[in-house]
């Protein structure tokens, strides 16, 4: 089994919400609602015989007239090497200098893909040419050339990115697909939370799942599963008397309550995996650096 999160970046209109559409199909996910302390807005899973996909999109705008403000450069640059991959987004009707001014200063050390987008819209020879100006980029491992809108040779990018992926148990429930959005916003405010109430190891190292999410006539009920490594770490989220995991319980609801706008039950169970430590890597797309 493969897993892991693949990050697309690009500027504006380079196609990106296009290209997760194209590369989920039906299975798009889309996140209306996103909480200010999200970094990641995940936006699509692509799940396959073996492998499931993580797509997000990166946050922050880029204008490469402007000179990027180093704080934005930074947020950017953290989303992208909190994920297994970076997809580098270009539009090709622009000059392939534009982009690479972008992604250049970056200095991803996450691996990257430069995806061409928009091959219909080209000629064969700029399609080309571009291709050759970032072939030997130190930031791109591969170049591909598709267009999102046509679908075309998105069968070999997805391919060459479950290539990418570590060995790894799927993050997410593999059905359910429909309402995983909430269910992971639910977890994202319940993972806010243990930010607010715990030091800096704690959240490092947990990561949350929503287990159950029942919409019944009166109030959504929730059981979310939170996740640890050690006994240790439970015992401190659970704090003395359960003291602790209550009121992460009752703040966690608070905000789950208004970002759903309904009435919440809400369970929280501490779990203890260590094989997600296996997973470090991929558990920092759960924490902030
Ligand atoms: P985003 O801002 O990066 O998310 O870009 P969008 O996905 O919203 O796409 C911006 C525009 O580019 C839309 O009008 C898309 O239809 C168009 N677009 C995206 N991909 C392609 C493509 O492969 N070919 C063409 N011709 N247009 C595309
Ligand atoms: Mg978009």
């Amino acid at each position: 089994m493969k897993s892991g999160f693949v990050a697309i970046f690009g500027k504006p209109n380079a196609g990106k919400s296009t290209l997760l559409n194209a590369l989920v199909g039906e299975k798009l996910a889309i996140v209306s609602h996103k909480s200010q302390t999200t970094r990641h807005r995940i936006r699509a899973f692509l799940n396959g015989d073996g492998y499931q996909v993580i797509f997000s999109d990166t946050p922050g705008i880029i204008d490469p007239e402007y000179k990027l403000h180093e704080k934005m450069m930074q947020a950017v640059r953290g989303a992208l090497e909190d994920a297994d991959l970076a997809l580098l987004l270009v539009d090709l009707r622009e000059a392939p200098e534009v982009a690479h001014a972008v992604f250049e200063p970056l200095k991803l050390r996450v691996p990257a893909f430069v995806v061409l987008n928009k091959t219909d819209q080209v000629s064969a020879e700029t399609v080309r040419q571009a291709e050759a100006f970032f072939a030997d980029k130190p930031y791109c491992k591969a170049v591909l050339a598709v267009s999102a809108l046509r679908k075309e040779n998105l069968e070999a990018l997805t391919a060459k990115i479950i290539d990418m992926l570590p060995e790894g148990n799927p993050f997410f429930p593999e059905d359910e697909l429909t309402d995983l959005p909430t269910r992971f916003f639910t977890a994202e405010l319940v993972r806010e939370k243990i930010f607010e109430l715990f030091e800096q190891e704690i959240p490092y190292h947990a990561t949350v799942l929503v287990a159950e999410f029942k919409e019944l006539p009166h109030l959504v009920r929730i059981k979310a599963d939170i996740i640890v490594q050690r006994e240790s770490q439970k015992a401190i989220l659970l704090g003395g008397k359960g003291v602790m995991i209550k009121k992460l319980g009752t703040e966690a609801r608070t905000s789950i309550e208004s970002f759903l706008g309904r009435k919440v039950y809400l369970e929280l169970f501490v779990k203890v995996r260590p094989k997600w430590r296996d997973n470090e890597l991929h558990l920092r797309e759960y924490g902030y650096n």
